[in-house]
């Protein structure tokens, strides 16, 4: 698929037809699904006088606008011949190029190595190597430009394809053919009075500025920076090598925590923009200020946008306070929130039972207590060959470590995780498999080995047919070095390899939930 295809697929100025096509249907590839993003009504969050609006980039299929810009990038790449087939791609990003390059070249074949600072939120990571990416971490002292000299490094020394998305025109181009265009069918009948953006690399500022100028110079174009990082909006210029390159930090830079915005330069794009008059205005935001108007749009709104949204949309109630009655305001809004979880957009959701919360809980009386299974006048027939079962298998002399266990079951992943890190070979019986279940043999075994222990829980974890304990006994045994010892006690001794903070392997609820009143 090409740009043009994107173009024609968005049915110009019929609004009905346009929602009725985005994203419903018969695809070719998760790539035909990028872009025609939905510019949704604000109804709670600003003043009555305007009309303000949100185009939502997170109805991409990776959920950022960068999705754009990566199919551009990589098709313009192909078309020139700069990107052979099976080559490598690699390329240094804040997270939201990374995570849209890793769904292209995903679908698309091609390897895919991402180089980013490692203050950037982890969920970014995570996504990237889960889509197969390679993360490179750069330290967060080096900032933008570090991490951008590392991906030149890497790209030249092994003849990989670099994005290089702070001047690849691709970029603009993905934002004046599809994002602009979208924005002018959105309004080709009312008009729009302001559009409003952060940037980054400033793909989408000049690019869709451009187009709308172009269409309408009435409307007014609002650049929106972090307000302790303002380095467009200043007279000191960006220094820069002979082709065009940032030489070094802009002087103004500061860290901020609109992740996405304002990298340690100005892109080249945000002064072409800038230079060449496309920008009416600019709107300082608050870091505080663009985390709180994020948290409002979730709530008040049910949009759930992360923090360069937060901000974009503080920038256009800015605007809204002193714009004339009737007028249009778009803020874009790059991401979703979900990117964010562990980040300070997140600081004030309590992952306890607030007491709010118990308060309801304990507004209706508990249930009475289900009476205990076992009683002794219905305890469960025990078969034999259940019992022979779970004697052999903790006799087998080859299966020296034993777990019996369920294969859902978040404890067992924690002996599993634990048993892999530290090279302990095991035998899982997992009672539950499709296997076991078979004519109930799974919970006759279950009901066997509960007796045999006296242990009505699982994980069941044997040394040399000896009980240690469920996943807390055993992750602490291996804490404490006790679970060594028995280990090298066997008549074939096994030597576990060292693995740090074993109990942090237990269910991450497990911590928080011992808060819970
Ligand atoms: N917000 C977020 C969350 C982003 O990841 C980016 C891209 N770096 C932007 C805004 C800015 O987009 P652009 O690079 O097109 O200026």
């Amino acid at each position: 698929m090409t740009l043009q295809d994107i173009q024609t697929d968005t049915p110009a100025r019929d609004g009905t037809l346009r929602h009725a096509s985005r994203n419903r249907g018969l695809f070719p590839s998760i790539l035909d699904t990028i872009g025609r993003t939905p510019t949704v009504r604000i109804n709670n969050l600003g003043p009555r006088h305007v009309e303000l609006y949100a185009k939502l980039e997170a109805f991409n299929p990776m959920s950022s606008v960068k999705d754009r810009l990566a199919l551009a990038v990589i098709e313009a790449a192909e078309r020139s011949g700069d990107l052979k087939p099976g080559q490598t791609v690699i390329e240094a990003t804040s997270g939201n190029t990374g995570i849209a390059l890793a769904m292209v070249c995903a679908q698309k074949g091609y390897p895919l190595v991402i180089v980013m600072a490692e203050n950037f939120s982890i969920e970014r990571r995570v996504l990237m190597r889960f889509l197969g990416a390679k993360v490179i971490l750069t330290p967060a002292a080096e900032r933008a430009t570090g991490m951008m000299a590392t991906a030149e490094r890497l790209a030249t020394a092994h003849g990989w394809f670099l994005c290089r998305q702070f001047e690849n025109n691709a970029n603009i181009e993905a934002h004046r053919t599809t994002t602009a265009r979208e924005i002018l069918t959105d309004f080709s009948e009312e008009g729009l009075d302001y559009w409003v953006s952060g940037f980054g690399t400033a793909g989408t500022l000049k690019g869709v500025a451009e187009e709308l100028k172009r269409k309408n110079p009435a409307t007014q174009i609002v650049a929106v920076e972090p307000e302790n990082a303002q380095m467009l909006n200043s007279d000191v210029l960006q220094p820069r090598l002979p082709d065009g390159r940032p030489a070094r930090s802009h002087p103004n830079s500061r860290a901020h925590p609109i992740q996405g915005w304002s990298p340690d330069f100005v892109s080249i794009f945000a002064e072409q923009a800038l230079s060449s008059g496309l920008i009416d205005r600019f709107q300082p935001v608050s870091g505080a200020a663009a985390l709180q108007v994020a948290r409002r749009l979730a709530a008040l709104e049910g949009i759930f946008c992360g923090p360069s949204g937060g901000a974009t949309m503080a920038a256009a109630l800015e605007v809204a306070k002193t714009a004339p009655d009737g007028a249009r305001i778009l803020a874009m809004i790059p991401d979703t929130g979900e990117r964010y979880l562990t980040t300070p957009l997140f600081d004030d959701v309590p992952v306890t039972m607030t007491a709010e919360e118990a308060k309801i809980l304990a507004s209706v009386p508990k249930p009475p207590r289900q009476r205990a299974q076992n009683r002794p006048d219905q305890e469960p027939v025990i078969p034999p060959q259940a019992s022979a079962f779970v004697a052999a298998a903790l006799a087998d002399t080859d299966a020296r470590v034993v777990m019996f266990g369920f294969e859902w079951c978040e404890f067992c992943w924690s002996v599993r995780k634990l048993f892999d890190l530290a090279a302990i070979p095991f035998q899982a019986i997992d009672v539950d498999s499709a296997e076991l279940r078979k004519g109930d043999a799974g919970g006759q075994i279950l009901r066997a080995l509960f007796a045999r222990t006296g242990m009505r829980t699982v994980p069941q974890v044997f040394i040399g047919g000896e009980l240690v304990g469920g996943a807390t006994e055993v992750l602490n045994a291996f804490e404490d070095r006790t679970l060594h010892a028995r280990l090298a006690a066997l008549p074939r001794p096994i030597r576990a390899q060292p693995v740090e903070d074993p109990l942090s392997l237990l269910p991450q609820w497990l911590n928080s939930a011992k808060g819970l009143g």
